[in-house]
């Protein structure tokens, strides 16, 4: 039995869901800049949440949106000099070739704030009619005192708390310090939208309670973000969906720790940030991955100098024992199995079973890791040549439908396309090994080593192996 924490209730509890289907809500990235570690980890845990669900059977429809006009956005496009659609459109494309290197799998749908303007316009408008919102100065505003439970869902402050502590803006555009915009009247030269309020833009809350009702209905099973998203975006997108909608928003509310460098927030505004794509030329992309599934999703993580390096060792050695498998397997014939070797492969469940146990108790990870460990142990100490190929074939599952689930398969190219090629190569070498031609021996393994290729002698011949990228 699956649990989760939930945000909005502070419990760990039985995840239920009515019929099979999930339905997931995840804010995605400002559309500006490469994302940082910070944020790569929230991806990455989401996809997790996900992948875990999927795992255990249920048909998850999962939506993250991509906010592709804001502040952000029109100051980078001034800098660069390219539109604000450009910027948008090439770090999208960043973004995909930075998720994809990570093993986050796409959405169900990619929404963009900029394709979904009737439906933030019609939610804007339905809010003004219910009297929860209204219009000043081709603005509209949020009027939070119109929905008393504000504040009270993730931030557990209520009204008068927030409003003892708001700085005092005297504003003659705004009712209350603690209104908040939904639309904004565009300034010269911004993107811009005709409403019935005149020429402007979104704010930036609505943009998800308007995609999260158009792509999965007015109520959610889970909603996804990093955990400065809280308040006030998520305390938000409570008060304009539940005010709009009239029934509950997300029954489950589920938040990413923070990535620290030397103990603060890693964030772009602070400067202290590694961006995915800088550190995936250095280690490559799976190691970042081991890094944010190796601790448990809501406690926070230190990013510090060599603990890639040693996240990047630790994924070598579940790679290496599944290089091993097929390499074991790819020399062994076919062949039934006898009751030994049944006993022998079912004594394996354990690790799935200590696996499940670690991912029900709120995708504890870091856990579910060390079961995985300790079935590699087990293979490795047990494992004899000459048994039928489907003894190593079978082990070989059993390692990967759990790597799976955390992210870590290694990638397509690694275990690829080319096996074939780079077996012929070895052939060559072996036969120019063979007739002392040493010069072209040489040349073959250069240019293995160029592709990555690590060669190994061993009794039952040459075995070969991929280096980490
Ligand atoms: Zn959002």
């Amino acid at each position: 039995m699956l649990k989760l924490y939930n945000s909005l209730t502070g419990k760990v509890e039985e995840f239920k869901v009515t019929d099979n289907t999930v339905r997931i809500y995840a804010c995605g990235p400002t559309v500006y800049n490469f994302f940082h570690v910070g944020n790569g980890r929230s991806f990455m845990m989401f996809d997790t949440l996900r992948r875990y669900l999927e795992f255990k059977g249920y048909d998850v429809k999962y939506v993250q949106n991509f906010t592709d006009v804001d502040d952000k956005m029109i100051k980078r496009a001034n800098e660069e000099g390219i539109t604000v659609a450009e910027v948008a459109e090439k770090y999208i494309n960043e973004y995909f070739t930075d998720a994809d290197g990570l093993n986050v799998k796409r959405a169900t749908v990619h929404p963009r704030a900029t394709e979904n303007i009737d439906g933030i316009i019609a939610l804007v408008s339905s809010l003004i009619e219910k009297g929860h919102a209204y219009e000043s100065n081709g603005d509209v505003y949020f009027r939070v005192r119109s929905f008393p439970e504000y504040g009270n869902s993730l931030l557990k402050q209520s009204i008068e708390d927030l409003a003892s502590g708001a700085r005092i803006d005297v504003s003659e555009i705004k009712e209350d310090p603690l209104d908040f915009a939904l639309w904004k009247a565009s300034k010269p030269g911004e993107p811009h939208w005709s409403s019935p309020w005149g020429e402007g833009r979104p704010g930036w809350h609505i943009e998800c309670s308007a995609m999260a009702k158009r792509y999965l209905g007015d109520s959610i099973d889970i909603h996804c973000g990093g955990h400065d998203l809280k308040f006030p975006h998520h305390e938000n997108e409570i008060a304009q969906s539940e005010c709009a909608n009239g029934c509950k928003f997300a029954r489950l509310w589920f938040h990413i720790g923070f990535v620290n460098v030397n103990n603060e927030k890693m964030s772009k505004s602070k400067n202290n940030f590694f961006t995915v794509r800088d550190l995936s030329k250095v280690y490559g992309y799976l190691p970042l991955r081991y890094f944010a599934v190796s601790a448990h999703y809501r406690m926070p993580i230190n990013y510090e100098p060599g603990i890639i390096e040693q996240a990047k060792a630790s994924l070598e050695r579940i790679h290496n024992c599944l290089t091993n498998l097929k390499f074991l397997a790819k020399n062994a014939v076919d062949g039934d199995l006898t009751e030994e070797q049944k006993n022998y492969l079912s004594s394996f469940k354990v690790y799935r079973d200590r696996f499940e146990e670690a991912m029900d108790d709120d995708l504890n990870t870091a856990n579910a890791i060390t079961a995985v460990f300790d079935l590699i142990k087990q293979i490795n100490v047990s494992i004899t040549e000459g048994q039928p190929k489907t003894v190593y074939e079978t082990l070989a599952h059993k390692v990967e439908e759990l790597i799976e689930v955390l992210g870590l398969l290694p990638k397509d190219e690694e275990t690829g396309d080319d096996d074939a090629a780079i077996d012929a190569l070895i052939e060559e070498r072996t036969a120019a090994r063979k007739a002392k031609d040493w010069a072209k021996a040489d040349a073959i393994r250069d240019q293995l080593t160029a592709m990555g290729i690590i060669l190994e002698d061993t009794p039952s011949g040459i075995r070969w192996k991929r280096a980490e990228k």
